[in-house]
């Protein structure tokens, strides 16, 4: 079996390792049939570095996110963060994360909800931090209102805010935008993009956005259909910080073309949403 192990370039490299992926497979049993969701992948990024993974449906995107989060063990294969065991991350509290099924506690209100982290980490709650995430993700005036009283998109931004609170130095995000409308996407990606200046954290998005992908990320890993191996590694040399009249340069659309043909073929349509 071939490794895909990538290296990122020697002038970041005394920041140490990021995403530590090396080896991992995992197989679902499923009854008398089993599923290979990952068969020997390997993913390295530099601490400190914002990468996406883009690829089609099922290949094992969430399954990588779910194993660096500990919610899951690998069949065999390690991953680490920042040198770190998901276990370690966690008992740190270094670990933010968001993803589409992390259900909110629905008899919490949004400001509660967004507290908890410091409640499972038994450390004071930076209410003043939880007060400037709820302007952040646009939530003012709804930080009395229970999960059941919000749409999903509001949801969701809840829990962005939640993986944010503790400023955690790696953040898994699994699809944190896939219900939201383009201009509030749009609004916070730039959020993102700023939290994550001010403090970078190794950052793993898992996002079906090719723009959003390459407009965020430093590296963008391209997966094969399942059981899902890193197709290539795009380094992505925009300058930062990125503002978003660069999706608009030949040099951004060159990105998107070479992440779409290998996501979709040469010449395949770039359904993006
Ligand atoms: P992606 O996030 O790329 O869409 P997933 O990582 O969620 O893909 O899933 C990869 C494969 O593993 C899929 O075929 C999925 O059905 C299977 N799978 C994921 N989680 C489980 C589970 N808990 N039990 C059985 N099969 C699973
Ligand atoms: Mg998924």
């Amino acid at each position: 079996m071939t490794h895909t192990a990538v290296d990122v370039g020697a002038e970041g490299a005394s920041l140490g390792t990021g995403v530590n992926v090396s080896g991992l497979s995992k197989t679902f049993s499923l009854g008398r049939s089993s599923v290979v969701a990952l068969d020997d992948t390997s993913l390295r990024t530099d601490r400190g570095s914002f990468l996406a993974l883009l690829g089609p449906s099922g290949c094992g995107k969430s399954t990588i996110l779910r194993i660096l989060a500990g919610l899951e063990t690998p069949t065999s294969g390690t991953a680490l963060v920042d040198g770190q065991t998901p276990h370690e991350l966690r008992r740190h509290h270094e670990l933010g994360i968001a993803f589409q099924d992390h259900a909110l506690l629905p008899w919490r209100s949004v400001a509660a909800n967004i507290r908890l982290p410091f409640e499972v980490a038994r450390i004071p709650a930076d209410t003043a931090y939880v007060e400037e995430l709820i302007d952040l993700v646009g939530l003012r005036g709804f930080e009395k209102a229970k999960p059941a009283q919000l749409s999903g998109g509001m949801r969701q931004r809840v829990s962005i805010a939640r993986a944010l609170v503790l400023k955690p130095s790696v953040l898994l995000l699994d699809e944190p935008f896939g219900a939201l409308d383009d201009m509030t996407r749009q609004r916070l990606n730039l959020e993102l993009l700023r939290i994550w200046t001010e403090k970078p954290a190794t950052t793993l998005l898992v996002t079906h956005g090719i723009t959003e992908a390459i407009f965020l990320s430093d590296q963008v890993a391209v997966m094969s259909p399942r059981p899902g191996r890193i197709k290539e590694v795009i380094d992505v040399a925009l300058p930062r910080p990125r503002t978003p009249e660069m999706q608009r340069t030949p040099e951004f659309h060159a990105y998107v073309d070479h992440a779409s043909e290998l996501l979709f073929g040469a010449g395949g349509a770039a359904t993006e949403d």
